[in-house]
């Protein structure tokens, strides 16, 4: 079978990775009141129409959504934006019109969990810290150095953190085993 376009763009969990043709492809003439959104990626009969009412007020109410290509920010894949994901942002979630979707599913999770984990990193950073604690940021910390979000320079602060720990009955082991691989593999 020929490769097909669509076959590396990345899986939406619940759209699947191809567009959703339903036929319809409403031509942008304002005499017949037909506002189309995105024009960059739009795939062609993928139209879906639009309850403008439940949008939240623009100065164009925006009349059809169509599946559209994109490139993740993230990991640079391209995905689709569809159609009906779309009407949930705008029509559901009540996103102003002009939120587009930069990322692809997974890497909008990955962000949000790395917020989460920025968050409570940042918490740790406040409080008068158990030795499980200790242990939490520090993993937490090596998580966000790999992911880019600090930089490698804290790295030296968890090694401060991880060699305090090297005394403590319950973390020792695991701070050691740790330590030696921030070291590098030893022979
Ligand atoms: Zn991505």
């Amino acid at each position: 079978m020929a490769k097909d376009r669509y076959q590396d763009f990345v899986e939406h969990p619940r759209y699947g990775r191809r567009p959703r043709k339903t036929g319809l492809e409403p031509r942008p003439e304002p005499s017949e009141h037909v506002f189309v959104h995105w024009h960059g990626g739009r795939i062609s009969e993928t139209a879906i129409t639009a309850d403008t009412s439940r949008q939240v007020p623009a100065t164009v109410q925006v009349t059809h959504y169509f599946d559209c290509s994109r490139v993740c920010r993230g990991c640079e894949r391209r995905f689709i934006f569809f159609a009906e994901e779309q009407r949930y942002w705008y029509e559901e979630l009540r996103l102003p019109l002009e939120a587009d979707a930069v990322r692809c599913v997974p890497c909008r999770r990955k962000v949000r969990e790395l917020q989460v984990l920025n968050l409570r990193y940042q918490e740790l950073c406040h409080s008068d810290l158990s030795e499980a604690e200790v242990y939490e940021m520090v993993e937490i910390g090596l998580v966000l150095v790999e992911e880019g979000l600090f930089q490698g320079k804290v790295l030296n602060k968890l090694k401060a953190m991880l060699r305090q720990l090297l005394k403590s009955s319950a973390y020792s082991e695991r701070a050691n085993a740790l330590l030696s691989e921030l070291h590098g593999p030893c022979c």
